[in-house]
């Protein structure tokens, strides 16, 4: 039976749920952590974390503490606390340009199964969702599970998506598909609650729920791939913007009348080190048949061509991000997407111009670091985005 507004039950019941989104948004927290993150008091945090747990909906990670980001006073390590894995399954999807990835992640963000297709999603709508739905399906029946354990499904997309409708905004990677409601399709084959949400704001998500990001409150990922976005963690939380557009970084303005950009400017961001741009370029002297896996091979090779094109890259995007970073102050920038397997030169480019163009006070702050979760940061942002959105559903179950 549901507790009277304003009794001291609902509180409590408003108060659970406030703790268990701090232990979803940020993968695995001590209690310290969620004492700061909710204002709680630390009696109240354990009391409702000792509730949590003997529900079977949090554990402990017994072999896991507390990141020195998130325990600078040093002394005993804290126990983190994470959700528990058992409690039920989640799908995540990433629709990108040229590619489509289904994962089947248990609560804490584990893989279980995965299927990926390249695929054309420029201008097959239809057969990307059937394709997804079925994958989806054919992963929970892979691990003997039945679709009513599944609490939720994620999705990535290569755009800035329409919050309330889930509708894509252009510019967009993925052309033919403006008027699809992705979230009521896959609602409708899978029978699951679908959240759809931007690829880089759902990496900058992932990174900071399961990896390189973890304990960090304010942290800009950058996606560098056929698209290029970023996406913001401000004050603890993910920062979306008035409209829900926040991260739009491939199309700032780096090259005044540069090339005609697919969101109608010139000299974006995205004209210049997308991997389009990027091959292209390499191409010139190197045939047409160039692709992005060529240029990082030689690069990694010492091959000084590639070099060139990387780390002017990584110098092209550090200006991009300078303005931003004198702006927000970040704590990491997190360099993800395809061309983060070119490593050390681009990050080195990145940093170059970070430290030459901002006030030292915030250059020294800032850590530019590459991701830890690679070509699947985006579909585990997906991950993420499902699990906490259905929050309240998990205590009730
Ligand atoms: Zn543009």
């Amino acid at each position: 039976m549901a507790s009277a507004p304003g009794s001291l039950e609902s509180l409590r019941s408003r108060n659970r749920l406030h703790v268990l989104e701090t232990v979803q948004q940020r993968g695995a927290v001590s209690r310290a952590d969620i004492t700061r993150a909710t204002g709680l008091s630390r009696t109240t945090v354990s009391s409702l974390a000792a509730d949590l747990l003997s529900d079977g909906v949090l554990i402990e990670l017994a072999d896991r503490v507390a990141p020195p980001v998130t325990s600078p006073g040093g002394g005993r390590p804290a126990t983190l606390l994470t959700l528990n894995p058992d409690g039920g399954g989640v799908l995540g999807v990433h629709l990108g340009h040229d590619n489509v990835r289904v994962v089947y992640a248990d609560l804490s963000g584990g893989v279980l199964g995965e299927r990926q297709r390249e695929i054309d999603v420029d201008h097959l709508p239809v057969d990307s969702l059937a394709y997804v739905s079925d994958a989806a399906l054919e992963l929970v029946a892979a691990e003997g599970h039945d679709v009513d354990r599944v609490i939720g499904m994620g999705v990535a997309v290569s755009a800035p998506v329409q919050l309330a409708s889930h509708t894509l905004r252009s510019p967009s990677m993925l052309r033919d598909w403006s008027d699809v409601d992705i979230a009521a399709r896959l609602r409708h084959e899978v029978g699951l609650p679908v959240y759809v949400g931007n690829d880089a704001n759902l990496g900058a998500m992932a990174e900071w729920t399961f990896g390189v990001g973890r304990g960090a409150d304010d942290l800009i990922y950058v996606m560098l791939s056929d698209g290029v976005g970023a996406g913001l963690i401000l004050n603890g939380r993910p920062y979306e913007g008035a409209t829900g557009t926040a991260g739009e970084l491939g199309h700032v303005v780096v090259v005044e009348g540069g090339y005609v950009c697919r969101c109608g400017n010139r000299g974006c961001l995205e004209t210049v080190v997308g991997t389009h741009a990027l091959v292209g370029a390499f191409s010139q002297s190197r045939g047409p048949d160039t692709t992005l896996a060529d240029v990082v091979a030689l690069s990694v090779a010492d091959d000084p061509g590639s070099l060139r094109v990387i780390v002017d890259a990584g110098r092209t995007v550090g200006r991009a991000l300078a303005g931003i970073c004198a702006m927000l102050d970040p704590k990491l920038v997190i360099i993800g997407g395809k061309l983060a397997a070119a490593g050390s030169p681009l990050l080195d480019g990145v940093r170059e111009v970070l430290v030459r163009g901002l006030p030292p006070a915030i250059s020294q702050g800032v850590v530019v670091t590459a991701g830890r979760l690679g070509h699947r940061a985006e579909v585990l942002g997906a991950i993420a985005l499902a699990t906490r959105s259905t929050s309240a559903h998990l205590l009730t179950r």
